[in-house]
């Protein structure tokens, strides 16, 4: 019933995360990222794993991504 919506979604945050985490790489950083997205299907939240950037064992890309 949902397999459409899931695959747009898994599409669109697949582009997301990609770039995210090229992005992230670029800059000196890992390429753990996260995407949060509300029942609409639009993003609300990007997240970038910044563990080793502010040297904070918590800064996770999903708890990033709540911020
Ligand atoms: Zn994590």
């Amino acid at each position: 019933m949902y397999e459409h919506i899931i695959d747009e979604l898994l599409i669109k945050s697949g582009e997301n995360v990609l770039d995210l985490a090229i992005s992230s790489v670029k800059a000196g950083g890992l390429p753990f990222v996260a995407v949060i997205f509300n029942q609409n299907g639009e993003i609300i939240g990007k997240g970038v794993n910044q563990v080793a950037k502010h040297l904070d064992c918590t800064a996770h890309a999903e708890i990033q991504a709540m911020q």
